[in-house]
């Protein structure tokens, strides 16, 4: 018999709002190989913490379809972490969602190489992809995360080709990405993508900065503000008169 997939769950959220459309059932799973300045949730990020929960497929199906009459206009949502790092249990989860007739999102870094057969199945499967766009220069890209932008760009060619929508994120760092002529030419180059159907901007903000703290960590922007209301207006409607959805 096929040994069941175990998935490392950091948390989970049941009515979420903020991650793709409807309310949705969230699944944080554990791990993610960025190392971004701003991580709001830094212990989802090593592989294993010890603390994660740890559930076979039919276990969080059982939760998420406990949650069905609640969920059925929106779905569930796979998030991190980075889920594409447990790639054969997102695919699994996809799979039965579909078969229960839910809509499934992928919020993802896109840091996992698209190319890889379980990834890009994936990357083809799901019904939305949620794309954190980290910066659109590779050395600032670097600087914020640890790694360059290539395969988030790869990731975004590719449901491009597919015909799949995407959703993408970006959060405004100031002193990082918080720079109008960036944010230009980041503009200039979704908007030749028609599976981009909107842009979400984010603001950076430090609700995470206490659990830098709990880690024992470094936070590296205790002095970084957030952005404020008029650079956020800012900041949008140069993508807008790009021509894009702007959430
Ligand atoms: S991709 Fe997300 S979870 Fe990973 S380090 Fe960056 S902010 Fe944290």
């Amino acid at each position: 018999m096929k040994e069941p997939i175990v998935g490392r769950i950091h948390s989970t959220e049941s009515f979420g709002a903020v991650d793709g459309p409807g309310i949705r059932y969230v699944v944080f799973l554990q791990g993610c190989p960025l190392r971004c300045l701003y991580c709001h949730n830094p212990d989802s990020r090593p592989c294993s913490t010890g603390a994660e929960k740890t559930m076979t497929v039919d276990e969080l199906m059982e939760r998420i379809l406990s949650y069905r009459n609640f969920i059925r206009s929106g779905g569930v949502t796979l998030s991190g972490g980075e889920p594409l790092w447990q790639p054969q249990f997102c695919q699994e989860v996809i799979e039965r969602c579909h078969a229960n007739g839910l809509h499934v999102a992928v919020d993802t870094s896109g840091v996992m190489d698209p190319q890889a057969p379980q990834i890009r199945a994936v990357l083809e499967t799901a019904d939305l992809l949620l794309l954190d766009l980290k910066a659109m220069d590779p050395q600032l890209c670097r600087r914020l995360t640890g790694q360059d932008n290539a395969r988030a760009l790869q990731t975004l060619r590719l449901r491009e080709e597919l015909e799949l929508p995407v959703w993408i994120r970006h959060v405004l760092v100031p002193g990082y990405t918080l720079d109008f002529s960036e944010l230009e030419k980041m503009a200039a180059f979704l908007k030749h993508f028609s599976c981009v159907q909107q842009v979400e901007l984010l603001g950076f903000h430090k609700m995470g900065e206490y659990k830098w703290k709990e880690l024992g960590e470094e936070y590296q922007l205790y002095d970084t503000p957030s952005p404020t209301s008029q650079e956020m207006a800012q900041a949008k409607e140069i993508f807008v008169r790009h021509g894009l959805k702007v959430h």
